[in-house]
């Protein structure tokens, strides 16, 4: 599979120091005998050495995880298919990249220094700060967005996991929480996670909304002004129950509901009926080459551009400034990728919106020194835990137990699956209310495969953040 090779081009990515570490654990693996023993034996060893301290089980695991990764998700320079994939009958990508201009013209400095004015500069142009630059530049402002990763559109897409992680996720795909329970993924790029996520479309919950108002004293979120904002941007993104189909295992999963006299709703989502095509729509956790995808890319970044914003993309802001007390732009600094070239840039805007997503906004922050202790505080993360079973038909159910309400928590959920018999698919539903751990609500009207949620232990897992 060439995996190994893989590997040690990631290797040659990494700092050194972790370069470093990771050679002394393949050297310690090494000298262990690993690559003359049995599997079992092999994975006795893997076992022992993660037992032998944090920064070892960090090392396997980082080690097990990229061999998994490349093995299931490289393919083959020849063939542009990956082998393993033809024995779970993955088809693999099933449609080319489509030819799509860029309908958005990025400013790139020309010189060692690029320095702009605006009325509201705002930092990551995900579903945050999309909305706002839209919105803002569609009311008069002179909006300037500054993103710190790259613009792909249809034209970059390529149905492949690797090549997707590698450009619009966030540090290249999932990475494992210090405790390594949990597993952290978010966009990057231009429209930041709506590039790449799933559409779901869910309003706001009226139990979020209050606990908002109540525990963070934010105003106006618990009444009708906040519904008609909700309206508003359902509108602009198109979102419908009219882009969804149900596949085999869906069918399954609507056949246990009805049996069971549980409600069963489809999907709103932010999609063009007009080009939307099933064929592709498994895939655009990598980004939607039917185009079909309302990001905030094709909705409200077009819109700020179009009225007159000013978008950098490939400019990673560093801090925050600050004079007399009060924020006066920012500045960070771009790179062009192909030729390594790099520029300062500086923003300089009366209000500053920092829409870095939750897991580099504080970093952000933090480094501006603006915020104090209470940056990062109450850090919210939608989880979600996957839970399988196979029906007599040879269907496998995949549950997707997502925390769509958005309250959740970072937390470590212990699983009880419960034992899969085929001939015995179980569906279960489970509300997401805070509070609410254990399955078998009916309120929440999602589905889950049999799975049933045991525990929640908030542990707290820590993500480092560069600051
Ligand atoms: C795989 C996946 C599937 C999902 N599916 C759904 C779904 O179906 N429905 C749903 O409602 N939600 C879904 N989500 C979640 C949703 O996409 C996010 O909640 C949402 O995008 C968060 O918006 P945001 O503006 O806070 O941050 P993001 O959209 O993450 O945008 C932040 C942007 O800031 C940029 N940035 C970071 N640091 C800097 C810096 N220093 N300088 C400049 N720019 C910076 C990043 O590159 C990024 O582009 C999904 C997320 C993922 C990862």
């Amino acid at each position: 599979m060439g995996a190994d090779q893989g590997i040690e081009q990631v290797f040659d990515t990494l700092p050194e120091d972790q370069r470093a570490g990771m050679m002394e654990l393949l050297d310690g693996l090494g000298q262990q005998g690993i690559t003359q023993v049995s599997q079992r034996s092999r994975e006795q060893i893997l076992r022992n050495v993660a037992l032998s301290g944090p920064e070892a089980a960090a090392g396997v695991a980082t080690l097990v995880g990229l061999t998994l990764f490349i093995t299931y998700g490289a393919p083959d320079p020849a063939t542009g298919k990956n082998l393993n994939w033809e024995v779970f009958g993955y088809p693999g990508p099933t449609a080319a990249s489509a030819s799509a201009p860029k309908t958005i013209a990025p400013l790139a400095p020309e010189g060692d220094e690029l320095e702009l004015e605006a009325d509201v500069c705002i930092v990551g142009s995900g579903a945050g700060g999309g909305v706002i630059a839209g919105s803002l530049a569609q009311q008069g402002l002179k909006v300037c967005v500054v993103e710190a990763a790259g613009y792909y559109n249809e034209s970059d897409f390529d149905q492949l996991e690797l090549s997707a992680y590698e450009k619009m996720y966030w540090r290249g795909g999932p990475q494992p929480t210090a405790d390594f329970n949990v597993t952290v993924y978010a966009g990057a790029g231009l429209g930041g996670g709506t590039v790449i996520n799933w559409t779901n479309c869910l309003r706001t919950r009226p139990w979020v909304r209050e606990q908002w108002a109540r525990e963070h004293g934010l105003e106006g979120v618990d009444g009708p002004d906040f519904d008609r904002h909700l309206d508003a941007i359902f509108e602009r993104l198109s979102v419908n129950d009219r882009c969804s189909d149900l596949n085999g295992p869906h069918q399954r999963m609507k056949e246990g509901a009805d049996r069971l006299g549980w409600s069963f709703q489809t999907i709103l989502r932010n999609a063009d009926e007009s080009c939307y095509d099933p064929a592709s729509a498994a895939y655009i956790g990598f980004g939607d080459v039917s185009g079909s995808k309302l990001s905030t890319q094709r909705t409200y970044l077009q819109d700020a551009f179009d009225a007159g914003a000013d978008i950098v993309v490939r400019c990673a802001v560093e801090r925050v400034l600050v004079e007399n007390g009060r924020a006066a732009g920012v500045e960070g600094t771009w790179t062009d990728p192909e030729s390594g070239r790099s520029a300062r840039v500086t923003v300089r805007a009366p209000q500053i919106v920092v829409a870095a997503g939750s897991l580099e906004s504080p970093a952000l922050l933090l480094r501006s020194g603006i915020g104090g202790p209470a940056v990062g505080l109450g850090a919210l993360d939608n989880w979600s835990s996957d839970a399988f079973a196979t029906t007599p038909d040879g269907s496998v159910i995949v549950g997707n137990t997502s925390s769509a309400s958005g309250t959740s928590r970072v937390c470590t959920l212990k699983i009880s699956t419960r034992p899969f018999c085929v001939g015995r698919p179980t569906v279960i539903c489970r509300s997401n209310r805070p509070g609410r751990s254990k399955a078998g609500s009916r309120t929440s009207g999602r589905f889950v495969a049999a799975s049933t949620i045991t525990k929640s232990v908030c542990v707290k897992p820590s993500i480092s953040l560069r600051i």
